[in-house]
């Protein structure tokens, strides 16, 4: 490849990529490469000002450009990336407007404590507007209870569950409670604002900052964890914030879709950190519980919807709280249109799509089961049994690993389902976790199987 050709090729790459990727993913990934001149015939150098952009890079847009340069030089070409701390201009990522961390800037809220706590909480997450049942109340009466004494009575506190179940509110609930109750500095944030954060300060080469500002706080709250397993380096980062806060006795308080252990690409230090206080799940509610919620949301709301109504919601959204809440607000809203009273089917017919989403049958653990039986020409019993011959033991991990990925069962759910411990099911899933990274052959049954799933049920 010649010079001249370098400098034709890449602004045409990133005129597609532009258009395939969200302006945001562009400028702040993209727009920071510069191809290197001296680029050999065969391989393209991409040039990045530090290692983090480097291995981002690599791990997530790698294949997407390798494509794009192909399409726009007709034949493949390797790509390699270079660190070159002249690469990019400096403040290139701060001037494009992509930087998420900024566009979420957390909105300052004064606290007496003379330093502020950058934080937005949604009013309405509190304690008092936490309805309590048996899918929660553990999780309930733990983030209580480190509300009240912070970084003494759990720490970490670890929180996972299901989409919509309730993890934010009472992450933010302890916010609230320990903002309204002491002078202490908090931070709330998702993990992808701090992601977003800690590359802006990379990019300003601020580091520094960063750390003084997360290693110094009284509470730290980071919803949605799992995103930290995308990067290694704020992995490192965080571990160090981590020991430092923890050492000090700081709260530190994290939600998760799914237990640590089960988060793939976390580092093992920090998986068993996170599990080093008390580890809690929310779970679906049950009718009662949802009727509960219907019934203190409408008050919330300010409506009253006739009780068949709240019942008919309560037993047919089960999927989880947020749909339920976008349920009674449907209904609410018609009803301040049409000043027309409530009834049981008008419901129906205003609720039919998510009535349809619904109704789709869930996957089962059983179902799961008889076909990797099947498949396996193994007996439905040996999916419960103590037999550990391979043979045997490879479909029922086989099996487990399916329960765990593709229903909402718990660890304890599915355990009981197998005859074996929550802990058996943990060890299982990561076994075969790890092993369809590696194994093509593995990997292809798993597909196969989740395809005839799908087909049979699809999945809510
Ligand atoms: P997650 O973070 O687990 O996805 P959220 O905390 O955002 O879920 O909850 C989704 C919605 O459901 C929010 O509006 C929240 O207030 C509400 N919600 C969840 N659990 C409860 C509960 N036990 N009582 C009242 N409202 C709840
Ligand atoms: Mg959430």
């Amino acid at each position: 490849m010649t010079t001249m050709n370098i400098e034709t090729i890449w602004p045409r790459v990133c005129k597609i990529l532009r258009a395939r990727l969200n302006p945001d993913t562009f400028s702040r990934w993209i727009a920071v490469i510069m191809p290197k001149k001296e680029s050999s015939a065969a391989v393209l150098t991409l040039m990045v000002s530090n290692d983090f952009y480097q291995s981002w890079l690599e791990e997530n847009y790698l294949g997407l450009i390798k494509d794009v340069v192909h399409e726009v030089c007709g034949q493949p070409l390797q790509i390699q990336f270079e660190v070159n701390p002249e690469a990019a201009p400096p403040d290139q990522t701060i001037n494009n407007e992509a930087p998420g961390a900024r566009k979420n800037a957390p909105a300052k809220k004064s606290v007496a404590a003379g330093r502020e706590s950058e934080i937005t909480l949604n009013p309405k997450y509190v304690f008092d507007s936490f309805v309590i049942g048996p899918s929660n109340n553990f999780a309930h009466a733990s983030s209580f209870a480190v509300a009240q004494a912070p970084g003494k009575a759990h720490n970490p506190l670890f929180i996972y569950g299901g989409v919509g179940l309730g993890k934010t509110h009472l992450m933010q609930a302890i916010g609230h409670y320990i903002l309204a109750q002491s002078k202490m500095h908090v931070y709330y944030l998702s993990c992808e604002s701090l992601m977003n954060e800690y590359i802006d300060h990379l990019g300003r080469r601020r580091l520094k900052q960063f750390r003084d500002k997360y290693r110094t706080t009284d509470l730290l709250l980071i919803d949605d964890i799992h995103f930290l397993a995308r990067t290694n380096q704020l992995q490192e980062e965080f571990f160090h914030t981590f020991n430092v806060l923890y050492d000090a006795h700081k709260q530190i308080v994290m939600t998760s879709d799914r237990p640590a252990s089960e988060i793939t690409g976390l580092e093992q230090r920090l998986v068993s950190r996170f599990e080093w206080g008390l580890v809690t799940e929310l779970s679906h509610p049950d009718f009662e519980t949802r009727l509960a919620i219907l019934r203190f949301k409408q008050k919330a709301f300010n409506v009253v919807l006739p009780e068949d109504v709240l019942v008919f919601i309560a037993s047919r959204i089960r999927s989880n709280i947020r749909n339920i809440e976008g349920a009674l607000n449907t209904l609410t809203f018609y009803s301040s249109l049409n000043h027309e009273s409530m009834t049981v089917p008008l419901a129906e017919k205003l609720l039919q799509n998510s009535l349809e989403k619904e109704n789709i049958e869930p996957l089962t653990i059983d179902t799961i089961q008889r076909a990797v039986a099947n498949m396996f020409d193994v007996r439905m019993g040996d999916m419960a049994s103590k037999h550990r011959s391979q043979s045997v033991a490879f479909p029922r991990q086989l099996a487990m690993y399916l329960c765990r990925t593709l229903t909402k069962a718990s660890l304890p759910e599915i355990g009981s389902a197998f005859g074996k411990t929550h802990a058996t099911v943990i060890y299982s899933c990561r076994q075969i976790g790890k092993q369809i990274n590696t194994d093509q052959q593995l990997k292809q049954v798993v597909e196969k199987l989740t395809g005839q799933f799908n087909k049979s049920a699809p999945l809510l």
